[in-house]
């Protein structure tokens, strides 16, 4: 048996993860920062592409599925990506304060980057209707937070004129920046997989995601770094499916909270990259969220109800997937951000009240 000596070793490729320092640091030739840019990163991006065996045997014939496992972005979701190019390009402008609306995760972005840049965020939520971890972390970054009575849509018309009539920088998906960092998340797919996939699945709010994402496959297609292009197909919860009722949602409910939007800031946009890259946008129930939620979790992959809406939705139109491709659902966020939808939508007894002694659990474990 031969070990790989000293020597062997310093030939083998050095892992491209060493000594990276964030996105815009890796993506510097394909975003708008210069030498001197006040870059605010807390080394986000680089992000896993996972392979799901399990959900790819679901779809009944052959195909490769992998998700992208944004979750595990420093604040625990894709909105790292937009926020280290919004909250840089704020401050490289001379902002003071930055302020979004949000259904958590991007005011938990917001508040972390802002604050690491020197700059006061203002962060504006739907009362009652952000997951705990997400308020945890926006109050811990140390945000100064202002829970409305009404509902995401509503925040973000309060944010947009506040933009306009007070000196603070909108850090919402609106604001281009957001867009540019996010796509770099497509970058990483195509050179984790060589090319683009066939299908990019995934979940639809303000529609931002899907927009950047494909302005990533675009850009490095033309770069040739790829020789297709993805169908992107969008999955919007059913009780929150303004796209695809065509129409927006004056109220809209879902357990994805994330998605919880009726009124897209991106829409328009959106549209285009469906009719762009013959994709689809198909809504999911919240059971199929559930549902997809628990078949991830059994693969050791903890995401947030919204993310699973990807994996949900591609399930649903499994009959259409082509022989052969390769997928990618995008996983938003992560499933600590809420652990109340985890306690209360797992198939998992917790058994309580057992005797401390060996017999007694070894009883319960049915031995
Ligand atoms: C923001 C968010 C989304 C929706 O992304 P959009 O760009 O608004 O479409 C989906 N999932 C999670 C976890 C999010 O935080």
């Amino acid at each position: 048996m031969s070990f790989p000596t000293t020597n062997e070793r310093q030939d083998d490729p050095v892992p491209q993860k060493r000594g990276w320092r964030g996105l815009i640091d890796a993506y510097r030739p394909y975003l708008p920062v210069t030498d001197s840019t006040p870059i605010v990163t807390l080394y986000e991006g680089n992000t896993p592409l996972i392979p799901v065996p399990s959900i790819a045997a679901e779809i009944g014939k052959k195909v490769e599925v992998f998700v992208k496992y944004d979750g595990l972005n420093p604040t625990g979701s894709f909105k790292d990506r937009g926020m280290t190019m919004a909250i840089t390009k704020a401050k490289e402008e001379g902002a003071k304060a930055v302020i979004c609306a949000s259904t958590g995760n991007t005011s938990a972005a917001a508040a972390a980057y802002a604050k690491r840049g020197g700059l006061r965020a203002f962060v504006v939520i739907p009362d009652g209707y952000v997951a705990l971890g997400k308020l945890a972390q926006a109050l811990v970054y140390g945000a100064e937070v202002l829970a409305i009575r009404g509902n995401f849509d509503k925040a973000l018309d309060i944010v947009r004129e506040m933009g306009e009539h007070y000196p603070v920088t909108v850090v919402n998906s609106i604001n281009p920046y957001r867009l540019e960092g996010q796509k770099t998340a497509a970058f990483e797919v195509v050179e984790d997989l060589g090319n683009a996939p066939d299908w990019l699945c995934i979940p639809v709010g303000n529609a931002g995601n899907i927009t950047a994402y494909w302005m990533g496959f675009c850009q490095y297609h033309q770069l040739g770094k790829c020789d297709r292009l993805p169908k992107m197909m969008g999955f919007q919860a059913a009780g929150s499916a303004p796209i695809i009722a065509g129409h927006p949602i004056e109220h809209p409910e879902t357990v994805a909270t994330a998605i919880r939007i009726g009124n897209p800031a991106n829409w328009q946009k959106a549209l285009a990259v469906g009719e762009a890259s013959q994709g689809e946008f198909n809504p999911v129930t919240d059971e199929e969220i559930l549902h997809a939620y628990r078949l991830l979790g059994r693969e050791g992959v903890f995401c947030e109800p919204a993310s699973a809406a990807s994996v949900a939705g591609l399930l649903k139109v499994k009959d259409r997937v082509p022989t052969g491709a390769t997928i990618v659902c995008v996983l938003t966020g992560n499933g600590l951000k809420d652990p109340d939808s985890a306690i209360e939508h797992s198939e998992t007894q917790l058994r309580q009240g057992i005797e401390p002694d060996l017999e007694a659990v070894a009883q319960v474990m049915g031995f």
